[in-house]
């Protein structure tokens, strides 16, 4: 099957194209399944390293996850290019070659298949996340808008409804763009429209139109343990509550070897990071410096500006939003946690980024006709004109306006790829920024009468430290470097034990941030030796285990 990256798969294509490029690189590409959706879809993860060198779990990993918000499909394509970039270009490209070799990548390209179905059905089902009822588990419709695509056209638009006290009227330049009425009305002559979602109404009284929620009603990226709560739309009825996050959170956390997070969303086309729910005061200033750092990367190749959730996208500072996956990958595991928005229909009609508030404000009225015109090129259909369309309820409406999830929710297909593609160039340089265990020496000394003395150099190659963060060294999240030796009876052992606790290893990245001093010494090594009774030509066995950082060995010979 052949995929360019140009539109959106439905799950069961998803999975056959998975399943044949694992068939086209076993050596690279592992597939298995890490849980079961509500409707009993198979949850896939994609394992891609160069096994040849070691496996998965004896290397440093980055993670990447996509499309836990229904209708975030351009998260599953990045996803999908990224997994294929990285397996084509294996030997070819020398940053994926080598992140290949001394890396594990982890990429779930579809954490809520249920929605994302829902999504791509021919009448399509907006949801937020899965489709399972929450907070009624009975699936019931309360009075008011039943959002749907009424007229089959396979999407879901805009109804305009006349009303002389309609908060919509039409834009000078483009029908199909609807301006707000301001506080003085609209000019004379206007008509002024009511406007709702594309949808039948329940229990119409004929006045009043309620809008209920959808019986569909959780949202997955709240569902996270981290910071958890019930004041938070849709966070379900406790952390992991939901088998897509429970799946998902074993998952990663079995996976003791991640480094890196990446979580795939839209829509912005910005780079959000850590906190949601905290000041940027009240974290280490050094994780702030290492996302600052990890972000300026990030924005040179996708041209992504990054942000705080809680600095720059939380308008009231009382009211947070908690229970997202990066701020569990930062808080639980330590690791710097990034949730991508992909795609910027702003900026791509006007050359300007969206503006920060653009989720509580919309766009201007200005911003909205340039992203109609630049469709009529680019997404031709995007933006339709209103068409008479008779209501089951409401008779005579007018059903137009814009292809929301083709538009403004995602990149329309004619742009997907280009959307998508620097992105693997940003997932490559956090992982291998990443911590790496090396053995750098391994040797044996005799010291007379049958007994060496065995020496094991360790050392950590990476950026990052092993702990990665300053917060995982605050809460004490990772465990530390150990080395052992094997290959002599433990009663052979002179001085203390076969397996011994190292402690962590910084990584070159301390020496940046060390005031300029530019006298580093060694805290990204370690020595460790044993006395061992043995016989000469003898071969003992040395290995280094970090659960982040990998696993080495060396082996020496008692000479
Ligand atoms: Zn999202």
């Amino acid at each position: 099957m052949t995929y360019n990256f140009d539109r959106f798969l439905k799950y069961d294509e998803m999975v056959s194209w998975l399943h044949d490029l694992q068939k086209q690189f076993p050596g690279l590409v592992a597939l298995e399944t890490y849980g079961k959706s509500h409707k009993g879809r198979d949850l896939w993860i994609a394992t891609v390293t160069d096994t040849s060198t070691g496996t998965h779990n004896t290397k440093p990993a980055h993670w990447i996850d996509a499309n836990i918000h229904a209708t975030e499909a351009t998260g599953s394509v990045a996803a999908l290019f990224i997994l294929d970039f990285l397996a084509n270009n294996f030997g070819k490209h020398d940053q994926v070659t080598e992140a290949l070799r001394t890396r594990t990548f982890y990429i779930v390209p579809r954490v809520n298949p249920d929605g994302a179905e829902d999504a791509l059905l021919d009448r399509p089902l907006y949801h937020r996340s899965s489709v399972r009822s929450w907070p009624w588990r009975d699936g019931h419709r309360w009075p008011g808008l039943s959002v749907e695509d009424i007229d089959g056209d396979g999407t879901i638009r805009t109804m305009r409804v006349p009303d002389v006290d309609g908060a919509w009227m039409e834009h000078d330049e483009d029908s199909r763009v609807m301006v707000a009425v301001g506080p003085l009305g609209a000019p004379s002559g206007k008509t002024r429209y009511r406007l709702l979602d594309e949808g039948v109404l329940e229990n119409f009284d004929g006045f009043t139109i309620p809008m209920p929620r959808d019986p569909s009603g959780l949202d997955l990226n709240r569902n996270f343990p981290a910071g958890w709560g019930t004041t938070v739309l849709g966070s379900g009825d406790h952390p992991m509550s939901e088998p897509e996050v429970d799946a998902l959170v074993r998952a990663a956390r079995s996976r003791t070897n991640v480094c890196g997070y990446n979580a795939f969303h839209t829509a912005g086309g910005f780079m959000l990071r850590p906190s949601s729910t905290r000041a940027d005061s009240t974290l280490p200033p050094f994780d702030i410096w290492v996302f600052n750092e990890l972000g300026k990367v990030g924005v040179q190749h996708t041209g992504y500006p990054v942000h705080s959730v809680y600095e720059d996208l939380t308008w009231d500072k009382s009211d947070t939003m908690s229970g997202a996956g990066d701020d569990w990958a930062y808080e639980h595991l330590g690791v710097f946690g990034w949730t991508t928005e992909f795609w910027d229909a702003i900026y791509h009609a006007t050359g300007k980024h969206s503006p920060t508030d653009v989720w509580y404000v919309g766009p201007t009225p200005e911003q909205d006709l340039a992203v109609c015109k630049w469709t009529d090129t680019h997404a031709p259909g995007s933006y339709v004109a209103w068409k008479k369309f008779d209501h089951p309820q409401l008779g005579p409406v007018e059903i137009g306006g814009c292809d929301f999830f083709r538009t403004w929710t995602n990149a329309p297909p004619s742009k997907l790829r280009d959307e998508v593609k620097e992105h693997v160039h940003f997932a490559l340089f956090q992982a291998l920024a990443s911590p790496r265990i090396e053995i750098k020496l391994a040797d044996a000394q005799s010291v007379g009468d049958g007994v060496w003395r065995v020496r094991v150099g360790i050392a950590n190659t990476g950026w990052l430290s092993t702990e990665i963060s300053a917060w995982a060294h605050k809460h004490n999240i990772v465990l530390p470097l150990t080395a052992q030796i094997e290959g002599v009876d433990t009663s052979d052992i002179i001085d203390g034990a076969p397996r011994v606790k190292l402690g962590q290893l910084d990584g070159r990245v301390r020496f940046r941030v060390s005031g300029d001093a530019k006298s580093d010494g060694t805290p990204d090594r370690v020595m460790h030796s044993w006395l061992v009774r043995g016989k000469k030509g003898q071969t003992i066995t040395l290995t280094a285990t970090h659960q982040r950082a990998g696993t080495a060995v060396a082996s020496v010979v008692l000479p």
